[in-house]
């Protein structure tokens, strides 16, 4: 299958996800990801709908794109008017791109309730408007919209829209599953019908409403498809969008479909951390290929054998797509945990090794007192490196205060003041936040700011509490579990007190010093 073509709508479909608004900034920043990936098309948004997708069409105009082509998004005409005339086509022009994608309706139940006009004005509709297009100099796809119900509907009908766009000069056909809602099986058998009907390029879209959209988009690869269409990490309305991550990796890697180079695949776990990041969504730990998770072993037996051979519970080495094993440790993983994950951060260790047993106790002794380093690796690397005597202070606590003061009906406010020496400097700060710890977080990070630019680069995105022993009451230990990322990954800490504001000092600490120990380590 040479020439598939991969085709990103994050910045367009994508950004319909809840939760996820991009600045123009962002988009910018997302799309030259995209094209160091070297994906074909990156659609951009919607010119004539939005005033912002325009900044950003305009702005990109100014640029280069090394390896993408960019495209721009918009709908055929309104019925009774011509294409010219139409604000969004208008738009499309305006929007300076040499490619743009309209969608269409293709499903007649759509045609008559929707958009309320006659299925032979729709027709002329697609006609119209990619004729247009195509008339003015530039690249038209066209998105077939619900093109997998159109055709068990109608399917004499659905097949006239195909036509007419690529009568009128459309240089591919794309069709979509708009409500996700279609079985792979079913893809699969339409577009193997459709696929002899069109000459020009043949696309998929798919929507994950039924968990399938990945697995649709390879089915329908493999039914004669060659352009892919999808957003990274699958971010779109509702259930999302095809998550182009696991479509590269299992196109390039199951599949034997060269769509990016083998350099590039190892930027892919990156990538995925970088536009999660970008638009402030939690990287989901179990998302295949590029998750924390994704190569996580926890089990000893698992540990065991994948030390012997990693193919014994991994279907890839994981450095293919740039991401990592992880051994889990705990106590239950004794010695070879230890040794494993000392190994990830370059230390050997032996089985006889005096320090090997030296740590599995220290291990032991914290793990007794509430620490819980499976699911604190950064918490665990620092403990091991200070065990080791390897670990270099970069800053020293001198002092913190801080202060939570409510006023009858005013709002609550917190307050953190923190003594710190770094570099051999004092610093005094203080600073404010939404909560006792967000405000020691930022009096931290003014204090150290200065002296280590990168932590601007990282944030706190989540943060948990459990109480351990809850028979004591307010005495009560509590466990704090930080969870911080960057644009290259996200890592957990930990801290246990009695007091929860220590504990989540201590968390925090250690979130920060892992982030110095990896910019300055050059680390893994
Ligand atoms: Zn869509």
């Amino acid at each position: 299958m040479p020439g598939i073509k991969l085709y990103d709508t994050t910045l367009r479909d994508g950004s319909q996800g809840e939760g996820i608004s991009y600045s123009v900034m962002d988009k910018i920043q997302i799309a030259g990801e995209l094209d160091m990936l070297g994906l074909s098309y990156i659609e951009g948004g919607w010119p004539g709908s939005n005033p912002k997708d325009m900044d950003f069409f305009l702005k990109m105009s100014k640029k280069r794109l090394k390896n993408s082509s960019l495209v721009a998004f918009g709908s055929t005409r309104r019925p009774g008017i011509k294409a010219g005339e139409d604000a969004n086509i208008k738009g499309l022009l305006k929007s300076r791109v040499k490619a743009v994608t309209i969608f269409g309706k293709t499903w007649d139940l759509h045609v008559k309730d929707v958009l309320r006009t006659s299925l032979e004005e729709n027709l002329e509709m697609i006609r119209d408007s990619v004729s247009f297009l195509v008339s003015k100099g530039i690249v038209v796809f066209y998105d077939a919209e619900h093109f997998f119900d159109a055709y068990k509907t109608n399917k004499e009908y659905s097949l006239k829209c195909l036509r007419a766009a690529e009568d009128a000069g459309a240089s591919a056909i794309v069709l979509c599953d708009t409500n996700g809602g279609t079985l792979t099986s079913e893809v699969s058998r339409i577009v193997s019908a459709v696929r002899p009907l069109v000459k020009v390029s043949l696309g998929i879209h798919c929507h994950n409403d039924a968990d399938l959209a990945v697995a649709s988009s390879l089915a329908a690869v493999e039914a004669g498809a060659d352009m892919v269409q999808g957003t990274i990490n699958g971010y779109g309305e509702r259930c999302g969008n095809a998550d182009l991550i696991p479509i590269i990796a299992n196109l390039k890697l199951k599949m034997g479909v060269d769509c990016i180079s083998d350099e590039k695949l190892k930027e892919l776990t990156h990538v995925s951390h970088f536009v999660s990041e970008i638009s402030n969504m939690k990287q989901r730990p179990d998302q295949p290929y590029t998750g924390d998770s994704a190569f996580a072993h926890k089990a000893g037996v698992h540990i065991n054998a994948v030390m012997k051979n990693t193919l014994s519970y991994e279907h890839i080495d994981p450095g293919f797509v740039g991401n990592r094993r992880r051994i889990l440790v705990s106590e239950l993983g004794g010695k070879t945990g230890v040794m494993l994950r000392a190994k990830d951060t370059g230390i050997d260790l032996t089985k006889d090794d005096p320090q090997t047993k030296k740590i599995l106790k220290l291990l032991q002794a914290m793990e007794s007192k509430g620490y819980h380093y499976e699911a604190a690796e950064a918490s665990f690397e620092l403990l091991l490196q200070k065990a080791l005597k390897k670990y270099k202070k970069f800053f020293e606590l001198e002092g913190f205060r801080v202060v939570v003061e409510k006023e009858s009906d005013k709002n609550i406010t917190s307050e953190a003041i923190i003594k710190v020496k770094v570099k051999g400097a004092k610093e005094h700060t203080a600073a404010e936040g939404d909560g006792p710890v967000n405000a020691l977080d930022n009096a931290l990070r003014k204090a150290l700011k200065d002296f280590y630019p990168t932590l601007s680069k990282m944030h706190l995105s989540d943060f948990k509490v459990r109480v351990l022993n809850e028979k004591a009451g307010t005495a009560a230990r509590v466990r704090v579990l930080i969870q911080s990322q960057d644009e290259d990954e996200s890592w957990n800490t930990i801290g246990v007190s009695e007091n929860i504001i220590e504990a989540s000092w201590e968390a925090l600490v250690d979130s920060v010093e892992y982030k110095l120990l990896k910019d300055h380590a050059g680390h893994r």
